[in-house]
């Protein structure tokens, strides 16, 4: 296949080119294993998702990744300033946090970075899509295709690094393990630069505000766009939503400090806003004889929390731990794993209900009625 060397039967197989799987490579690298990576190039595009908690230090640290947060296109996190349970805005410093401050990543430079920092340290990555799987007799049979051509390689162990598609954990279940739901928030993401010209320095705080249907989120870019983004229910999506800029406006002009900022400060929306699924899933159990599930495959959550690059460096890490403690012999080790990623749902389950019980102004409609008492239901993976 292209863009990699691939051994025939590989110990671990990692699957995937996000935060998760990069770390985890990276990882196992540095305990002397050489995993099989199958790691699509990384799109060109601008990702969403660029808040990095300062949990998520200590583990940059880990993998030697932390000096990738000194490039000026990332920046510290200054306030959150938020418009939630309440008219008035409330600040939180992000200053004075005992942890430091967030980082504002550029989320595209980042994860190429964590992508050269693995091949720099060794890793070969096959630059294909994972199309099938299946075990036989303690070996995971893998094809891949980078669209031109179709390759087979083996392994004993398969980390599933894939997000939200969780392509290995969909061969796994019905019958070693299962996903949940407990909700189906999407978002509508919009980058926009500021006018040319414009005379307004904007703030470099990030706002959240709360509005009948769902909630927003605005954050400046060290490239001075803004990041601009709309979460709700996907029955609650105006029509046309993501093919004309209209709808988004309609939207926007409904709040009472994001819209003041973005015109203010002379943001204008170019394109359409993407669509995409933000929703909370994660699989019980996240690890089972011969694979385990990191980042988002094993439990994505809400972005409310700001921690999902944390938790998928943390599962990605701690993943391949566990991959290469279970292949020497270590029988507790995938168990321990996956009890601590179901801890992991259920703090975030708690929290997250707190966050949203705060705000009550908006008790009588859909999106807020379904936070109150969100259901949590079995789910087939589309795999
Ligand atoms: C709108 C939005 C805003 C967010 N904001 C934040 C934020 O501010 N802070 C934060 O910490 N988190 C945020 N998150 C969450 C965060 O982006 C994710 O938790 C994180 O990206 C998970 O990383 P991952 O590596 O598990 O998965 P992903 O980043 O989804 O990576 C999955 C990888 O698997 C690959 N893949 C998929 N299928 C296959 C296949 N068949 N074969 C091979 N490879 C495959 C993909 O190409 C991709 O490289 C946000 C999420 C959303 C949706």
């Amino acid at each position: 296949m292209s863009g990699g060397r691939g051994p025939a039967v590989a110990d671990i197989a990692v699957v995937g080119s996000g935060i998760a799987a990069t770390a985890a490579v990276i990882r196992l690298l540095r305990q002397g294993h050489d995993p099989l990576w199958i790691a699509p190039e990384l799109v060109a595009e601008d990702i969403p998702g660029e808040h990095l908690s300062p949990a998520a230090r200590p583990m940059l640290e880990e993998i030697g990744a932390s000096g990738l947060l000194a490039k000026a296109c990332h920046r510290a996190e200054q306030s959150v300033f938020s418009a939630w349970g309440s008219d008035r805005l409330a600040e939180r410093s992000g200053i004075v946090h005992l942890e430091g401050p967030g980082t504002v990543l550029d989320r595209s430079v980042f994860e190429r970075d964590l992508r050269a920092l693995a091949i720099a340290s060794g890793a070969w990555p096959v630059a294909a899509r994972l199309t099938d799987v299946s075990r036989e007799d303690g070996y995971w049979d893998i094809e891949v295709d980078d669209g031109a051509r179709i390759g087979r390689s083996a392994a004993r162990f398969i980390l599933d690094g894939s997000g939200r598609a969780a392509v290995v954990a969909g061969v796994q279940a019905p019958d070693h393990a299962a996903r949940f739901r407990s909700d189906r928030l999407v978002a509508l993401c919009a980058f926009l630069p500021q006018e040319q010209g414009a005379a307004v320095v904007p703030t470099r705080a990030t706002l959240l505000e709360t509005v009948p249907d769902g909630w927003w989120y605005a954050c400046l870019l060290a490239d001075g766009r803004l990041v601009l983004n709309f979460y709700t229910d996907p029955d609650l999506l105006p029509r046309e939503a993501t093919r004309t800029l209209e709808p988004f406006r309609a939207l926007l002009a409904d709040t009472s400090y994001v819209a003041r900022w973005v015109e203010e400060a002379g943001f204008r929306q170019e394109a359409p806003p993407n669509l995409v699924s933000a929703g909370t899933t994660w699989l019980a159990p996240a690890a089972g004889e011969g694979w385990a599930a990191i980042g988002d495959a094993a439990a994505a959550f809400d972005p409310l929390s700001s921690h999902g690059m944390t938790t998928a460096l943390w599962s990605g890490i701690r993943g391949a731990e566990a991959a290469a403690g279970s292949l020497g012999g270590d029988s507790a080790a995938l168990t321990v794993y996956a009890e601590k990623v179901a801890q992991g749902v259920q703090q975030f389950l708690d929290s997250r209900a707190a966050v949203y019980g705060s705000e009550r102004r908006f008790d009588g409609t859909a999106f807020w009625k379904r936070r109150l008492a969100p259901e949590i239901v079995p789910e087939k993976i589309h795999a």
